[in-house]
């Protein structure tokens, strides 16, 4: 996207510093980006060469997520926390394509995501994009547009996917996935995936997201299984995301940029 091409300030957009949501669309290849968020991606890449491929492993978790939960475990609604913007494969999609009338809220607080959102969303009665703070998960749940789509009498997917790693320690993402968790049934499934501190790059990487985009905090293993206390987690558990139910052969030995983000899911007994 061209700085010059709208006025993008009155969008709440700032073309100056990166954001999340375009580094991230940078990383996926795509046109909703400025020179800033490249620049910052050039960064990491001097640290993890293969970041290009981690959120492809980030999106092929997502996309095997998604189908297991309404495939296997029957799931009809979903709530994607800090869904990014519109990509391939979007939740609603691989959904959609296994329960046609599946329903979806997005939910992101990055005002480019609720722009591009409802350009792709706009015939689809049974999804929606919301502009909201997952750091202020009460008020998630009761927007109107949550309260319209999802039926909090029936389970549903809670996918927290490559966004509790942009939660400072003192924000408090176990607070925020415990209460969206104590929000929704028993037959619910909590979906996280998270950077994690898997090795020297990733502790390098964690320093260049925290100096630059202000966020970006690298958790071991057992700091993001603990998010899934009091829940039933799934084979294989929290794993680097290659390893969580594959569909083909995976290599013996990973890659820094294979284990840089884990992930797992859990049902709500
Ligand atoms: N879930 C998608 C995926 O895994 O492919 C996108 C992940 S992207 C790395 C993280 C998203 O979280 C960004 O779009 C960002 O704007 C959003 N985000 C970060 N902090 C947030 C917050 N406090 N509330 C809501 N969304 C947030």
């Amino acid at each position: 996207m061209a700085e010059d091409q709208y006025d993008w300030a009155s969008l709440g957009i700032d073309t100056t510093k990166p954001s999340i949501a375009r580094t991230y669309d940078v990383v996926l290849r795509g046109k909703d980006n400025f020179e800033v968020d490249r620049a910052f991606v050039a960064e990491i890449v001097k640290i993890v060469p293969e970041i290009y491929d981690v959120a492809a492993y980030n999106r092929g978790i997502l996309g095997r997520g998604v189908r297991y939960l309404a495939e296997e475990a029957g799931l009809r609604q979903f709530l994607d926390l800090g869904s990014g913007l519109p990509t391939v494969q979007n939740t609603h999609q691989v959904a959609q394509a296994v329960a046609p009338g599946a329903r979806v809220v997005y939910v992101d607080n990055d005002p480019i995501v609720l722009a591009h959102g409802r350009a792709l969303l706009a015939e689809n009665a049974d999804t929606t994009v919301i502009t909201a703070d997952v750091r202020e998960p009460a008020k998630i749940l009761a927007h109107e547009d949550v309260r319209r789509l999802i039926d909090f009498d029936r389970p549903v997917g809670v996918m927290l996917v490559g966004i509790l790693h942009h939660l400072h320690d003192d924000e408090d993402p176990q607070g925020v996935v415990e209460t969206l968790m104590d929000a929704v049934p028993s037959g619910s499934h909590l979906f996280v995936t998270s950077f994690c501190a898997s090795s020297q790059e990733a502790v390098d990487a964690e320093q260049q997201y925290q100096g630059l985009l202000g966020t970006g905090r690298f958790r071991t293993p057992e700091e993001i299984t603990r998010y899934f206390d009091g829940l039933e987690l799934l084979d294989p558990g929290v794993v680097p995301l290659p390893l969580w139910r594959p569909d083909g052969d995976v290599p013996d030995e990973l890659t820094v940029g294979q284990r840089l983000m884990y992930g797992g899911i859990a049902r709500k007994p």
